[in-house]
C-alpha cells in the first residue's frame, strides 16, 4: 500500500473509531436486560467446549434458517471458580460491541443453572483446525489474518477495552474466509487504568503479566507477536509440557525463529516480542501505526479488509449455513435441571423479566487460565 492510501486509512478509521466509541458508549450504559429463553432454541450439536462450559449449535424455533452457536455457563461453576465479574464483564462487553471482525451478542437469558450466549454461527471452524490440518500458513495468509486481528484489537483498545486471550482457538473464520474473535472471557475495560490478574493462555502470555506487573492493552500486542509467529511456524515461540517452563522462556525473551521466515517477518517478530515494553511495537508514540506501517504489511490494502474487498487466498469448505463439519464431534452430556435459581444473587443483575428485542480436542491442551477473579 503506498504512503499516501496508509495515511489516508488512518485518517479513515480514526472516524469510524471515534463513531464507533460513541456507539458502544450508548449501549454501555443501557440497562442489561434478558431477551429471550431456552425455549425458543431447539440444541442441535456441541460445537466446542471452554473454560467454562460448552458452546452448542442452536436453531431458533420461530425460523428455522437461523442458526446460532449458544454458549452455556453453569452458574454455579463460574462462582465457584470465582470468575462472577469476568462473567458479567464478558457478557456487557458481548452485548455493546459490533465490528466486523468480532462475534457479538445476540441474545441472551439464563435459566436456573445455566447463562446462556447466543450469537450469530461462524460455520467455518476455528483458525485452530485449520493450522493444524495446515501445518503451518504461508505469510501471504498469516499476514490476511493478522491484518483483521489488528483492526479489531485497535477497535477494541479505542474503546478502553483489553481481550486479553488471543490465541488459534479463539479465532473462527467465517464462510468468505475473513475472522471472527470470540470468547471475551477475560476482555476488561480499563479504559487508562492499570491491571494485575493473571489470565490468558500460558504460550500466549505477555512477560509483564507473568511478572506481576500493572499492565494494560500492551498485553494483546504481544499475543499478536506470539500469534503471527504460530501461524507462520505452526508452533508458538514459547513452548513447555509445564507452564512454568513456558513462563521461564517467556520472560526470558529468547526464542529461535524458523528458517523459512521472511527478512520482514522475522524483523517484525522481534519489534513485537519485546519484553521491554518501552520498545514494543504497538505501544510507541506511533500505537499501531508501527505495526499497520511494517514492511511485512507493505502489500497489505488496509481498507480492502475492513470492507472485506480482498479476497481470500482461503475458504473454509461450508456446504451450507447449517454445516457444522469445520468442527470437532465432541460427546453430548445432559443438561442440568434445578428447582431452584441457583445462585440468583451472583447474578441478580440479570434477573428482571425478558424484555425481547426487535429484531477441539487438542486445544484441551490449552486452556485459558485465571488465578485470581
Ligand atoms: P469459548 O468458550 O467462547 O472460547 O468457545 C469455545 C469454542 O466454541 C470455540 O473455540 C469455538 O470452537 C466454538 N464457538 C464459540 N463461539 C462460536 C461461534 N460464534 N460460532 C461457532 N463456534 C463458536
Amino acid at each position: 500500500m503506498s504512503d499516501e492510501k496508509l495515511h489516508k486509512h488512518y485518517s479513515d478509521f480514526e472516524n469510524i473509531l471515534k463513531r464507533a466509541k460513541k456507539d458502544f458508549e450508548l449501549k454501555w450504559k443501557e440497562d442489561f436486560k434478558p431477551n429471550s429463553k431456552l425455549s425458543e432454541f431447539s440444541i442441535l450439536r456441541t460445537l466446542g467446549t471452554g473454560s467454562f462450559g460448552r458452546v452448542v449449535l442452536v436453531k431458533r424455533k420461530s425460523k428455522e434458517d437461523e442458526l446460532y452457536a449458544m454458549k452455556m455457563m453453569e452458574k454455579s461453576h463460574v462462582v465457584k471458580t470465582r470468575q462472577v465479574q469476568h462473567t458479567l464483564s464478558e457478557i456487557r462487553i458481548m452485548d455493546a460491541v459490533r465490528f466486523e471482525f468480532l462475534v457479538y451478542l445476540e441474545y441472551f437469558f439464563k435459566d436456573n443453572v445455566y447463562l446462556f450466549l447466543v450469537m450469530p454461527f461462524i460455520n467455518g471452524g476455528e483458525m485452530f483446525s485449520h493450522l493444524r490440518e495446515m501445518k503451518k500458513f504461508d505469510e501471504t495468509l498469516a499476514k490476511f489474518y493478522a491484518s483483521q486481528v489488528i483492526l479489531a484489537f485497535e477497535y477494541l483498545h479505542f474503546l478502553g477495552l483489553v481481550y486479553r486471550d488471543l490465541k488459534p482457538e479463539n479465532i473462527l473464520i467465517d464462510v468468505d474466509g475473513y475472522i471472527k474473535i470470540t470468547d471475551y472471557g477475560f476482555c476488561k475495560k480499563v479504559d487508562d487504568q492499570r491491571t494485575y490478574t493473571l489470565c490468558g493462555t500460558p504460550e500466549y502470555l505477555a512477560p509483564e503479566i507473568i511478572l506481576s506487573q500493572g499492565y494494560n492493552k500492551s498485553v494483546d500486542w504481544w499475543s499478536l507477536g506470539i500469534l503471527i509467529y504460530e501461524m507462520n511456524a505452526g508452533f508458538p515461540p514459547f513452548y513447555a509440557r509445564e507452564p512454568m517452563k513456558i513462563y521461564e522462556k517467556i520472560v526470558s525473551g529468547r526464542y529461535q525463529v524458523p528458517q523459512h521466515f521472511s527478512k520482514a517477518l522475522r524483523d517484525l517478530i522481534h519489534n513485537i516480542l519485546q519484553v521491554d515494553r518501552s520498545k514494543r511495537y504497538g505501544i510507541l508514540k506511533g500505537g499501531a501505526k508501527d505495526v499497520k506501517g511494517h514492511e511485512w504489511f507493505k502489500s497489505i490494502d488496509w481498507e480492502g479488509i475492513l470492507s472485506r474487498k480482498v479476497k481470500p487466498i482461503y475458504k473454509p469448505r461450508v456446504k451450507g449455513s447449517d454445516d457444522s463439519t469445520n468442527f470437532e464431534y465432541y460427546e453430548e452430556e445432559p443438561f442440568r435441571v434445578s428447582d431452584k435459581d441457583e445462585y440468583s444473587e451472583e447474578f441478580a443483575s440479570f434477573n428482571s423479566d425478558i424484555v425481547p428485542i426487535q429484531r477441539g480436542p487438542n486445544s484441551i491442551l490449552r486452556r485459558s487460565v485465571a488465578v485470581t477473579s
